[in-house]
């Protein structure tokens, strides 16, 4: 068993990078890809764990492009964590993410939740502030009564004290990724948009843009998903991968590996996406 996907206190997760290693060891994974938002800070102390693990460690990171209107997760399996045109493309990204944050503050005391930045700031152990930290903020001043309602009424994709990124497009991603050595995915398509949504069409473009995989297995598909997710990669020749989106205490009864209980990636995926790295399909 495989775990593809997961994200630790370096973006919105919970765990140290350590702790998540020794949890891939003991749920019984044979490898485990890191895949925080926006960055590779985790990695290093990751993959200093690997001499004291048997679950092998692999790099990765998730970010966000802009399709169709709405927010499309990718993510970059295997990329070099030395490569230094990265590491400057994702300080980039983190560069973008700090302007919303401060508009969000500013649009959110517009509204009558003043939170300073500072506190948002003490919600995090890292440099890298998600929604999840402002959601924690707005909880400790009372502002909320807890973290998840701030997200319904507050800072959700539809709520009047968001304010989004901005993103890439898919194309930018996949370029970036395949140049950092990575193979390009598509996370969690069933996520993307609501359960009619005819992917057919839509990922055969994306293809095109550079995308080699999709997540066919993931911690919150129903069966019927996972089955229609893998016939699509099947009929457009997309490399498959899986994982839980574990986020530690952040998604509660969320586990590592195991996802809601039925997910299982198979171990041969890793080959797969390993060969898929090698050949590559960017032009
Ligand atoms: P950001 O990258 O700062 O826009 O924050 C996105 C993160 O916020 C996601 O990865 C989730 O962890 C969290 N999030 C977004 N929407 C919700 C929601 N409706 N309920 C709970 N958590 C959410
Ligand atoms: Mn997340
Ligand atoms: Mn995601
Ligand atoms: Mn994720």
């Amino acid at each position: 068993m495989i775990d593809f996907h997961c994200h630790t206190l370096h973006s919105d997760g919970t765990d140290a990078p350590e702790s998540l290693a020794l949890l891939g060891e003991a749920s019984g994974l044979t490898a485990l890809c890191l895949t925080d938002h926006d960055t590779l800070g985790g990695i290093p102390d990751f993959l200093a764990m690997q001499p004291r693990v048997k679950v092998r460690l692999l790099v990765g990171t998730e970010l966000s492009c802009h399709f169709l209107g709405r927010s499309l997760h990718v993510l970059g399996l295997l990329v070099d964590p030395a490569d230094e045109r990265f590491q400057t493309r994702l300080e980039d990204l983190r560069g973008r993410r700090e302007d919303r944050n401060l508009r969000m503050i500013a649009r959110l005391a517009e509204l009558g939740y003043p939170i300073t930045y500072a506190e948002v700031r003490a919600q995090s152990d890292t440099p890298l502030l998600s929604r999840v930290h402002f959601a924690k903020a707005l909880a400790a001043r009372g502002f909320v009564r807890r973290a998840p309602e701030a997200f319904e009424r507050l800072i959700g994709d539809d709520c009047p004290g968001f304010v989004p990124r901005e993103e890439l497009s898919p194309s930018e991603a996949a370029r970036w990724i395949r140049e950092a050595g990575g193979v390009p995915v598509v996370a969690h398509p069933g996520r993307f948009a609501g359960s009619g949504f005819r992917w057919d069409d839509a990922m055969a473009d994306l293809q095109r843009q550079g995308l080699e995989g999709l997540e066919a297995y993931y911690g919150e598909y129903r069966p019927v998903e996972q089955r229609y997710f893998l016939a699509l990669a099947a009929r457009l020749g997309m490399v498959v991968t899986g994982g839980s989106d574990y986020h530690g205490a952040h998604k509660p009864g969320l586990r590592l590996g195991t996802g809601r209980g039925g997910l299982k990636v198979p171990d041969e995926l890793l080959d797969h996406l390993e060969t898929q790295q090698m050949r590559g399909s960017y032009r």
